[in-house]
């Protein structure tokens, strides 16, 4: 078994999944059962994949199907490192490989425009969380380990690093459209085993 042979089971399980006309609240069940078994541990991801920047977070990409079904991506947090609160037009996934995440949610009301602030999920190692645009999907992400770098694994239903989505300005709510793009110009390579 080489290092990659974690993720290239995810990626093997995921691609039949979607490929087996699930419904998407079935599809989610098949993918939190296999995330769960991929962050089960963490020496399978490369160094490469692991790093983030000093300015800001990196969201590596690690696979897209072929179709775009979906797509795996590390984020590396450094110490303090967040987003801006964003949507994200498909569903997610959201599994902790090492540190501790924050997870805001915020609503978004169409009629006055104002933001509205909810829950923050605390997921450390192990743990799984997940969003759709139908049950809300508009969240604020952050390291919670002051000194230290966090690493997630997301899954998303599309090649999110493509799609128009929205950040919205906290204290205005205004949205803007942003493109995420990935960190690096190469995906670790699953197939020389
Ligand atoms: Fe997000």
């Amino acid at each position: 078994m080489n290092q990659l042979q974690p993720l290239r089971e995810f990626v093997v399980e995921m691609t039949k999944a979607v490929s087996s006309q699930l419904t998407e609240a079935k599809l989610l069940l098949v993918c939190e059962k296999l995330l769960k078994s991929l962050i089960a541990t963490s020496n399978w991801l490369p160094a490469e994949y692991a790093k983030h920047d000093s300015d800001h977070y990196c969201q590596h990409l690690l696979h897209c199907d072929p179709l775009e079904r979906f797509s795996v991506v590390s984020f590396v947090w450094g110490a303090g490192q967040h987003t801006p609160i964003h949507n994200h037009q498909t569903w997610g996934m959201v599994g902790v490989l090492s540190g501790i995440e924050e997870s805001t949610l915020f609503n978004y009301d169409n009629k006055t425009g104002a933001l509205i602030q909810g829950d923050t999920l605390t997921l450390k190692a192990g743990e799984i969380d997940q969003f759709s645009p139908e049950a809300g999907d508009i969240h604020e992400v952050r390291n919670a380990l002051p000194d230290q770098k966090s690493i997630s694994i997301h899954i998303y239903g599309a090649n999110i690093g493509i799609i128009k989505r929205q950040i919205f300005n906290k204290k205005t709510g205004t949205p803007t459209e942003f493109v995420s793009g990935y960190s690096s110009e190469n995906i670790p390579n699953l197939w020389d085993y």
